[in-house]
């Protein structure tokens, strides 16, 4: 391919393109393939670093979804038999229906801008996406796998973890991509776990794990007043620590305690 003929990189799309073909190969081989072919999308293809490789696996049922105009008109010069694949537009928005009606996993060199917003996806969509293949900025990566007691430990770990078991694959420097990033990257892979749904109220759920980290630093006493806990809960010893103390299960006993004793107050 000609040079000249390269996209050129765009930052406010997060374009860091790829051009460790080791690298790319291996972050494809990340996916869990079975018997039958499984859904794959894939986010960000750009160039069609990764695509390549998953359009050429028979046990790959591949679709893209880009925003670039200009990647988009290179893939489809490039890599005629994704035609009918490519979805142009933006994963934040897609109605993913119309992508896959079923489960489908997911991959990508994530546009490292939106990896946040892009998981808030895969959480609406838990029961739908069965893994997630992805390289984004190492820092990320490293707070959505750690686990309790860790500092970087959030409400995406929580809300993840939840549903996902959490594996790092690599740590990629930023030499392998144009431009390269200012940041180290990592790749990692989420596998939906066995829980089908929560033995709790879901929303209430997310209520006390996103309360109890927007203030962080405080215990979990202060930082859940707004939730107006009735005096037992409060009392309770678990209250003494902080959110990032808490393990996931943890988080739902919490939650289960305090929907019983709201249950209790409405007289249910
Ligand atoms: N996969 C390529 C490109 C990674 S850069 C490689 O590894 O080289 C991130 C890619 O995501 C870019 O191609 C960018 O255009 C695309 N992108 C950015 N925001 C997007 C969005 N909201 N929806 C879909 N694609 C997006």
């Amino acid at each position: 391919m000609a040079a000249h003929d390269k996209v050129r990189a765009k930052k406010s799309l997060g374009q860091h393109f790829l051009h460790d073909e080791g690298i790319a190969r291996k972050i494809t081989e990340g996916l869990q393939l079975s018997k039958e072919a499984i859904h794959v999308l894939e986010i960000g293809p750009g160039m069609g670093v990764l695509t390549k490789y998953l359009i050429q696996n028979p046990l790959i049922d591949l679709k893209v979804i880009e925003i670039d105009r200009d990647s988009v008109a290179y893939l489809k010069k490039h890599y005629p038999a994704l035609d009918n694949r490519i979805h142009e537009g933006d994963f934040l928005d897609i109605d993913l229906y119309t992508v896959f009606e079923g489960k489908f996993s997911i991959i990508g060199n994530f546009p490292y801008n939106i990896s946040s917003q892009i998981f808030f996806r895969v959480l609406e969509q838990r029961n739908r996406v069965d893994q997630v293949v992805c390289m984004l900025q190492k820092e990320v990566a490293d707070r959505i796998a750690a686990k309790h007691g860790n500092k970087t430990y959030g409400i995406l770990s929580v809300l993840l973890q939840t549903f996902y078991n959490i594996e790092s694959l690599m740590k990629v420097p930023p030499g392998v991509f144009t431009p390269p990033p200012k940041v180290m990257s990592a790749v990692i892979r989420l596998v939906r776990n066995e829980r089908s749904h929560l033995p709790c109220d879901e929303k209430l759920f997310v209520t006390v794990v996103k309360t109890g980290f927007n203030q962080r630093r405080k215990t979990l006493r202060n930082a859940l007043k707004n939730l107006t806990l009735s005096s037992d809960v409060v009392a309770l010893p678990v209250l003494d620590k902080r959110a990032e103390q808490l393990s996931v299960e943890d988080f739902i006993q919490l939650t289960q305690v305090i929907e019983k004793s709201r249950a209790g107050q409405h007289g249910v």
